[in-house]
């Protein structure tokens, strides 16, 4: 099958238009492009949104993971609970802060973090689990919650999902978001640490700049832009239309890849799944079906480049090793055209 389309079709794109660009536009006008008034607009909005008491930007998800374990004073000897089938920026924070990642098994269905695995690797030095809502799809929150430990929200991938009647980021103790160029909303790079705790925030807010205080202690360079921010302001305006948007494309690969030989998403009632990615398990031949659909001119890829465990050469995850090798990403933004998400769907069906 050749393309009937001209270009190349991305696995993810940014959705980026006029008014980004206005308001980047007005704040370079403005002489005032480092943190300032657009930062604590784009802090309150987030934390509106969010439901929660407040927000400190910074300048990447890994930024915003780093100082949230700082601020629970998570340090050497400590362990911290992380899922084994996520995003490398969560074990680099880990270790940033020089605690010990102990790597937890996910669930078949969810592919988040697995709560009664979690359970067993609790000890006395457990000092938090960072949970990401993976693909889009909220954890099992109230199962983790019900462990005493404190939980970091990692709601890079689900900004805008919802847990029960709640928005996640409401949950943990403190919650992290990226915007990055292909999450749910971006700045280019960017992040944000939310809490309903005021001391916590406190902490990040002042570990995040470096310069003009009384004492010393090591602090960093976190901050985001105003540049970032008024950007920021105009995505997550725009977010409940890139999240529709979203859910009709699902629905659309929902509707006509069933029946064939892939695994689809599963999705939980209680849950609202907002399709950061749109994830199918294939029974064999993953790398050949992504080169294959490369010729036929979709991007698709693994979910997840690598499972840590590959990382610390360790073993023992079983569930893990069995989703990464099976599961594929499709091209799932708001831009995709109709037109482009029929033709992935033939691709996918000839493969
Ligand atoms: C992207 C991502 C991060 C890291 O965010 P950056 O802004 O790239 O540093 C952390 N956790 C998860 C789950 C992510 O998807």
């Amino acid at each position: 099958m050749k393309t009937d389309l001209a270009e190349f079709i991305s696995h993810s794109r940014p959705t980026l238009g006029d008014e980004e660009k206005a308001a980047v536009a007005e704040v370079m006008a403005s002489g005032q492009i480092a943190e300032g008034e657009k930062v604590h607009l784009f802090e309150r909005e987030m934390s509106q949104y969010i439901g929660v008491q407040g927000a400190v930007a910074v300048n990447s998800g890994s930024a915003a993971l780093h100082l949230a374990l700082l601020s629970l004073k998570v340090g050497a000897g400590d362990q911290v609970i992380i899922p084994v089938y996520t995003c490398t920026a969560i074990l680099n924070a880990v270790c940033y802060v020089k605690a010990e990642p102990v790597l937890v098994d996910v669930d078949p269905h969810s592919y988040n973090l697995e709560p009664a695995k979690a359970k067993k690797a609790l000890t006395k030095k457990t000092k938090a689990i960072i949970v990401p809502h993976m693909f889009g799809q909220a954890a099992d929150l109230a199962e983790l919650s019900a462990l005493g430990v404190p939980l970091i929200e990692d709601c890079a991938q689900a900004l805008g999902a919802g847990y029960q009647d709640k928005k996640v980021g409401g949950f943990g103790v403190l919650s992290v978001y990226s915007f990055y160029a292909t999450k749910m909303i971006t700045t280019g790079e960017g992040g944000m640490v939310t809490s309903n705790q005021a001391d916590l925030l406190t902490t990040v807010r002042d570990l995040r700049h470096y310069d003009q205080n009384e004492s010393y202690k090591i602090r960093y360079n976190y901050k985001m832009t105003d540049i970032a921010a008024a950007m920021g302001r105009v995505q997550l305006g725009k977010l409940p239309q890139m999240l529709a948007r979203r859910k009709q494309i699902a629905q659309m690969y929902l509707d006509n890849l069933g029946g064939l030989d892939f695994g689809l998403p599963h999705i939980y009632a209680d849950r609202e799944h907002v399709f950061y990615r749109f994830v199918i398990l294939v029974s064999g031949g993953l790398e050949e079906k992504i080169n294959q659909l490369r010729k036929m001119g979709i991007d698709c890829t693994r979910p997840v480049y690598k499972p840590l465990h590959h990382y610390l050469s360790q073993s023992g995850f079983p569930v893990a090793q069995a989703v990464w090798e099976q599961a594929l990403s499709l091209p799932i933004y708001p831009t995709l055209r109709d037109e482009q998400i029929r033709y992935i769907i033939r691709s996918v069906q000839g493969v």
